[in-house]
């Protein structure tokens, strides 16, 4: 893509984007959010929008949502119980509706996804039934820059077993001075530890680096280690174009309220593989819902358990939470994930070509880069997210892995300030990342303009 760092030139990216009326079907926050939300209400005038690009923490709310919410209070109102068969989209079978297009944004077939409980739950019912330790076989991998809840999940499935995270959890950390993983090592790992290891659990797409790993190399090399292999698909869920059925993973789970824009804490998904889906020896916790619906309401004690993911749901859903994931996942089907692919990697690309552009005119302190880029530079390894340090005050180029001292990590905070009271809202995770996600969904080549030109200008007015 050619680039050119004028405003003109974002805003005949925007204009020739298929994908831009998207945007509208979203509401945008004032640019007040940015840094005085006590001041932000509704009735902002439109011109003074938030450049939000924090779509891979809290996506943002679709027009539709208030309405579909509502409709559901009303049904609940005038029907009361009947709205189980009778709701506008009955209760009884809600989650059914959700799982045709849950299944095409993760590459499954219908009957390997549910919509179900929230992500940790999901990962620790997924592991209950899935990691099985043994005396020879007990460990399990994850990336060493894995988010805390996976981290206290998986330690705590391992000492629920009688093992020791200490001996039983392997963490993939980088080449000194080195961001992210090599898929070669990451193979070489698995090889390494093939006597011991049970399950492989990586994240997706990382989502302090942005790196979205090598999926099918690593689930079928997992599968020659005799491991077994899940992946956390937050960061990559409506993010990246997934394959799950064909790359042959055991199970995923992913949240809702990221890239899926359903709200703080909505409902999460879990993948299946359909080899497992109608196993009678699957160790899983069982509740009423995962029970056939042909004898569910015969209220016997005996669980026979539907031939599908469906198999892992406890409880009755929670209808007003899953009502705006049903409306996230038909603005995903109609924007298509291939067409939302394509947008996403020449938004990130611009952003990328901006930062270099940038880095090309002023260098850091002291001979660095000013804002070193930590995810892959490859776009078939990264999603929309960059992860960026700032290199305001220091020499050299700096490695996630080398501990920051504080003024370091005070300057990239201060720099995440500056850039909050221009309007834009990044992500800053401590000690010392800022992280920039142009979801394609509503994000837009001025977007990523103005980002860049807040960040140069909270460079500039660095203490
Ligand atoms: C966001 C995120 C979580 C959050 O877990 P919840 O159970 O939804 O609170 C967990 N793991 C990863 C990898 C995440 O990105």
């Amino acid at each position: 893509m050619m680039i050119d760092r004028s405003e003109a030139f974002a805003l005949a990216q925007d204009a020739s984007d298929a994908l831009a009326p998207f945007r509208s079907e979203f509401l945008i926050p004032p640019a007040a959010a940015a840094f005085d939300p006590r001041r932000a209400t509704s009735a902002t005038p439109d011109s003074t929008r938030a450049v939000y690009l924090t779509g891979n923490s809290l996506g943002l709310q679709p027009r539709a949502t208030r309405a579909a919410i509502e409709q559901e209070l009303s049904d609940w109102s005038t029907l009361g119980v009947e709205g189980h068969l009778h709701a506008a989209h009955p209760w009884l079978p809600y989650h059914q509706e959700l799982r045709e297009d849950a299944a095409v944004l993760v590459g499954a077939k219908p009957h390997e996804v549910v919509v179900m409980n929230s992500l940790t739950v999901n990962l620790h019912l997924l592991m209950a039934a899935f990691y099985r330790p043994t005396a020879a076989r007990h460990a399990i991998m994850i990336e060493d820059s894995a988010f805390p809840s996976d981290s206290h999940a998986m330690q705590s499935q391992i000492t629920h077993h009688g093992f020791d995270p200490a001996r039983s959890l392997i963490r993939l950390k980088p080449r000194a001075g080195e961001h992210t993983l090599r898929t070669d090592d990451i193979l070489g790992e698995i090889e390494r530890h093939k006597g011991s290891l049970a399950l492989v659990l990586l994240g997706g797409v990382n989502y302090l680096t942005g790196q979205w790993f090598d999926m099918p190399a690593i689930t079928a090399a997992g599968h020659r280690a005799g491991a077994v292999v899940g992946w956390d698909l937050a960061h990559a869920a409506g993010n990246v174009p997934l394959a799950l059925h064909d790359i042959n993973a055991d199970f995923a789970c992913w949240c809702s309220y990221k890239y899926l824009n359903s709200g703080p804490g909505a409902i999460a998904g879990a993948f299946v593989h359909e080899r497992h889906v109608a196993r009678q020896d699957l160790p899983q916790f069982a509740g009423w819902w995962g029970n056939d619906p042909a004898t569910r309401f015969v209220m016997g004690p005996e669980f026979v358990p539907i031939a599908s993911a469906d198999r892992f749901q406890l409880s009755n859903p929670p209808i007003f939470s899953m009502t705006p994931v049903r409306v996230s996942l038909e603005l995903f089907r109609r924007a298509g994930m291939e067409r939302l692919r394509a947008k996403s990697l020449r938004l990130t690309a611009y952003m990328e070509r901006l930062i270099d552009d940038l880095n090309a005119r002023r260098g850091g302190g002291g001979g660095g880069p000013a804002v070193q880029i930590v995810t892959p530079r490859d776009p078939a390894q990264r999603g929309c997210q960059l992860s960026l340090l700032i290199n305001a005050t220091n020499a050299g180029e700096r490695s996630l892995s080398d501990p920051l001292s504080p003024p370091d990590g005070a300057a990239v905070k201060a720099a995440h300030e500056r850039i909050a009271r221009q309007g834009v809202i990044v992500d800053f995770r401590s000690p010392n990342i800022i992280r920039a996600a142009p979801a394609p969904l509503y994000n837009t080549f001025h977007d990523v303009w103005s980002f860049v030109n807040a960040l140069e200008r909270s460079i500039d007015h660095a203490p």
